[in-house]
């Protein structure tokens, strides 16, 4: 990574490789890259590495990483400066290509609810029914037949209410969704779109990971010594604590990648699109360990936060002292969760047409696609268009073999 100040946007003077064979103009940019997140840095090593483009990436935080971002705290612990990101996917193709910036640290995420004053597995699972009922049940048939009894079939499924009354009825789903959902989003589980709730099952076995992708592990050294190996190219230039708007004029560029807000790229031209905030309140312990595992969720109304995560969990970090992120939701604040509902996706895909109707901008990531994703579906959505962008300047072929590996820049001669 290198960090250039605004008057040496020309990469011939910031020392970068792009002399080898520049494509492009002489002067400035083949890409400005805005948000060095995951969308914008995959972009950006791709397109630096696989086509020897010049890339020029600009994060208004003071840090690369974007919410995956982690660091040292006062105490030395670890910990994820945006909440807990815990790494999962059944997509090999991902971890390879993230494997060429990490070596990796397995961890199944565990999480507990606190319901009726225990703690509790969460996904629902046999070991939550047996505790919250007093049950001794002992397979799956007896725990399947327990929830089969008590779900109330909803005909046409529509919102993330009537997925989960539908699956395991009103009881549960006021005591694990209903308080949770309100919290988090400041919306009734009726008003939101099936797939917000959808994203956590109910289990008849004892099962009681958070995840089941066949890989979860998380970067050995951190978010942020990854996404540092990503950017150390010496074709890709980072400004961070800048914003697009400070640069746009000043800084020549043959193409924008945009990963920050679709709506405030076009100034909220049809209005702002809804995103859901939160407030994290870090707090250091004089303490080994505070909690049985990475996070326990509060359902409750009557708690402010939603979620408690301690970060040793996750790290496997060895310290006499721990680090926690409780997390309060917020309607100010920082975009950080689309919020999927007809509306919106309605409103979404008119800034969509207008962004097809603008050339030279792409728009990429969470907030630039307003799509609720895990990280590593917006590493497979910016390698899909890192693909479409080789494949036009370079054909198909060339192409399958960046899939295998190795982009033809990248071959030994
Ligand atoms: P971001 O990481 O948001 O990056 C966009 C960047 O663009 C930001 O750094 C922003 O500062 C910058 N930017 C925006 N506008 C501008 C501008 N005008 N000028 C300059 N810079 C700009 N995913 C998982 O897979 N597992 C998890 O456990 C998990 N936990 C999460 C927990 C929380 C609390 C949150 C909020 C998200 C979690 N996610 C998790 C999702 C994950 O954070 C995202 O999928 C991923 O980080 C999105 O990457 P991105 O590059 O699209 O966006
Ligand atoms: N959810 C809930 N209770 C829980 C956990 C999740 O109601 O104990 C609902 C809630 O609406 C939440 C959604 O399921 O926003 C998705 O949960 P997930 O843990 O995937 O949320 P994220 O980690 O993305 O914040």
């Amino acid at each position: 990574m290198r960090e250039v100040s605004l008057r040496d946007s020309n990469p011939e003077h910031a020392g970068g490789g792009a002399s080898n064979q520049p494509s492009g103009r002489q002067r400035g940019f083949d890409y400005l890259i805005v948000g060095a997140g995951f969308a914008g840095s995959v972009l950006a090593e791709r397109l630096a590495a696989g086509l020897n483009k010049r890339v020029l990436v600009v994060d208004r935080r003071p840090h690369i990483g974007g919410n995956a971002y982690d660091h040292y705290d006062e105490a030395g612990v670890l910990i994820h400066r945006y909440g807990p990101h815990i790494f999962h996917t059944n997509a090999q193709r991902i971890v390879d290509y993230l494997s060429r910036f990490t070596e990796w640290r397995p961890y199944e995420h565990r999480v507990l609810a606190q319901v009726d004053g225990q703690e509790v597995p969460i996904p629902i699972n046999m070991t939550t029914l047996n505790k919250l009922y007093g049950l001794n049940m002992t397979t799956e048939q007896e725990a399947a037949d327990f929830l089969a009894s008590r779900a109330e079939p909803v005909e046409d499924i529509q919102t993330s209410e009537d997925v989960v009354i539908n699956g395991i009825g009103r009881e549960l789903y006021q005591k694990f969704f209903r308080g949770y959902t309100r919290k988090q989003w400041g919306l009734d589980p009726s008003q939101l779109d099936k797939s917000v709730t959808s994203r956590i099952p109910t289990r008849t076995n004892t099962d009681d990971r958070y995840f089941t992708d066949t890989f979860q592990q998380m970067p050995k050294h951190g978010y942020t010594k990854m996404f540092e190996k990503m950017l150390a190219h010496p074709n890709i230039k980072v400004m961070i604590n800048t914003d697009y708007r400070e640069i746009r004029d000043e800084v020549q560029h043959d193409h924008l990648i945009f990963c920050g807000p679709i709506d405030e790229y076009f100034d909220y031209r049809f209005g702002k699109l809804p995103y859901r905030s939160l407030k994290f309140e870090h707090k250091q312990l004089d303490q080994e360990q505070f909690q049985a595992v990475g996070t326990v969720n509060y359902p409750s109304e009557d708690v402010p936060y939603t979620r408690i995560s301690e970060y040793k969990h996750l790290t496997g970090q060895v310290h006499p002292k721990t680090s926690v992120t409780y997390e309060y939701p917020s309607a100010e604040g920082d975009p950080y969760y689309p919020i999927p509902r007809p509306e919106n996706a309605e409103l979404y895909k008119r800034y969509q047409k207008l962004a097809d109707e603008t050339p030279g901008v792409t728009f990429v990531g969470r907030l630039g696609t307003y799509k609720y994703y895990n990280m590593d579906q917006v590493v497979g959505q910016a390698l899909a268009l890192y693909k479409r962008i080789e494949e036009a300047e370079r054909g198909p072929a060339a192409s399958e073999n960046a899939a295998h590996g190795q982009s033809l820049a990248e071959q030994a001669p």
